[in-house]
């Protein structure tokens, strides 16, 4: 049973200190793990870890002995494990003295709760580290063979999210459609449909595409392509599998030419879904 951060107060003091590693596990194919959180994951007494995490992280990169706790989080599904959850587990085990790896998909700071779990740690002054990974960003980019910043086509890139469909004015939706960045938006699957809507709506040039990354990195990677003008009748009734990235701009017509990865057009998951009692889960015996 997890105490109430109330309970753990009176062990602030505490002399058994332990340390929190907030990792990023990369966004998928386990070689992507960095060598740094390679080493804390061989030597941790306890790791969190989310939902979209390589489940071959955790069966061999991790210890045996070692505690390790599902603490995901799938908002699509409406099951997650509660953020207070997660911050008490990371204070009590700490407290402990044991070193914990907090691992996350991707980066730590890119669309992740890595602020609350930082207040957390220095609200009870619990040593801790940042190590960061390949967001799915990148990791997309590169195992769909689209350069991002690609010379000639584009000379930054934005990462936007649009998981509702009211957290864009419109009046940014007219600068998105005029800019020449590539855009990439996270958790914004299920709203595909009213991202182009508003780009086309605002004008977007026909030289920009869409691609749509489906389980990026790993071994079930998809990607579709489109012209934005044409995906109503493309995609539009597309559901695509989760995790999936949407990725716009002129480089998207590189995809055709610099993509080495075949489609594997899957209807099989890489990432295991959240169960909806997260209680029963959050402790998972080890294969
Ligand atoms: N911290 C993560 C992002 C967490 S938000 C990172 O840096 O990558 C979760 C969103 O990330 C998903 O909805 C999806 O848009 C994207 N994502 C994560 N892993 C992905 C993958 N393997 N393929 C495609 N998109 C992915």
């Amino acid at each position: 049973m997890v105490k109430s951060l109330q309970g753990t107060t009176t062990m602030k003091q505490s002399l058994l200190k332990g340390k929190v590693i907030l990792a990023g596990a990369g966004p998928g194919d386990p070689e992507l793990l960095t060598m740094k959180a390679f080493r804390y994951l061989q030597s941790a007494d306890v790791v969190l870890t989310d939902r979209l995490v390589s489940e071959v992280i955790i069966q061999e990169y991790v210890r045996p002995s070692t505690e390790v706790l599902y603490v995901g989080k799938q908002c699509r599904q409406g099951v997650s494990t509660p953020q207070a959850t997660i911050n008490e587990l990371m204070v009590e085990y700490a407290l402990q003295g044991k070193l914990v790896v907090r691992l996350k998909g991707g980066d730590v700071s890119i669309f992740s709760n890595i602020l609350d779990e930082l207040q957390t740690l220095v609200e009870f002054d619990i040593p801790f580290e940042i190590i960061p990974g390949i967001t799915a960003a990148l990791g997309a980019a590169a195992y769909s063979g689209i350069p991002l910043t690609a010379r000639d086509h584009s000379t930054a890139v934005r990462f936007l999210t649009c998981y509702k469909t009211d957290i864009i004015s419109d009046e940014y939706w007219k600068e998105l459609a005029a800019t020449g960045d590539t855009l990439v938006f996270y958790m914004s699957a299920d709203t595909a449909n009213h991202v182009v809507e508003k780009l086309t709506t605002y004008g977007i040039s026909e030289e920009k595409l869409i691609a749509i990354v489906e389980q990026a990195t790993t071994p079930l990677q998809t990607v579709y392509t489109s012209n934005l003008y044409e995906y109503a009748t493309e995609l539009g009734n597309q559901s695509f599998k989760s995790p999936s990235l949407i990725i716009i701009g002129k480089v998207v017509q590189l995809q055709q030419q610099f993509n080495w990865l075949q489609n594997r057009q899957t209807t099989q998951e890489y990432f295991a879904p959240v169960k909806s009692d997260y209680a029963a889960q959050i402790h998972v015996k080890r294969a």
